[in-house]
């Protein structure tokens, strides 16, 4: 099935000059949405880990039905103050200006194997600041796997050393 024609461009969002690719027309397809998430999880079923991490809020969508299908826990990463429980912060820069993701303190044990799941590679921004954050805690990112990759933002270089698969590629 042809996933990328599920996808939408949508002209100027979230600010002018950019090419936003809008995921809610694959997720509203049955087919669709079903087979992105058995080819996120085709990508980690011979991967032994713990726990996959996801990223509020898009993050939650595709990581959620990936560790049930492989029976794993799922880690949410989210905006500060989202989270109950005691957390560790992560800051990063962004293009303009800075942005901070939290994760419970007890979210991840010393030595703990995990994979990121997220919908979108850009500049790996986001994705660099959850490794560190996770890296911090003790834990090991075995793998990350996103269902689309902006490979003309060359996010993989800021992710080098880290084993990256994604499903769609622009
Ligand atoms: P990065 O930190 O620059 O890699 O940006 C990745 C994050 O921004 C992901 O979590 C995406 O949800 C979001 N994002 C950036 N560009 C797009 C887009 O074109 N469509 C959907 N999400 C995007």
């Amino acid at each position: 099935m042809n996933l990328y024609a599920l996808v939408r461009d949508v002209k100027d969002f979230p600010k002018e000059g950019i090419l936003f690719k809008d995921i809610t027309t694959l997720l509203q397809d049955g087919e669709g949405l079903s087979e992105s998430i058995d080819q996120i999880a085709a990508h980690l079923e011979n991967v032994e880990f713990d726990s996959v991490v996801g990223p509020e809020a898009r993050g939650f969508i595709f990581g959620v039905p990936t560790a049930y299908k492989l029976k794993k826990g799922f880690i949410p990463v989210r905006k500060p103050g989202k989270l109950p429980y005691q957390c560790v912060s992560q800051t990063y820069d962004l293009e303009y200006g800075s942005s901070t993701i939290e994760m419970h303190i007890d979210a991840i044990q010393k030595g703990q194997k995990v994979v990121i799941v997220d919908d979108l590679l850009a500049t790996g921004g986001t994705t660099k600041a959850m490794i560190d954050l996770i890296e911090r805690m003790g834990g090991e990112v075995v793998k990350i796997v996103f269902l689309i990759e902006l490979e003309f933002l060359k996010g993989r270089e800021l992710l080098k050393g880290y084993e990256i698969e994604s499903i769609l590629k622009y």
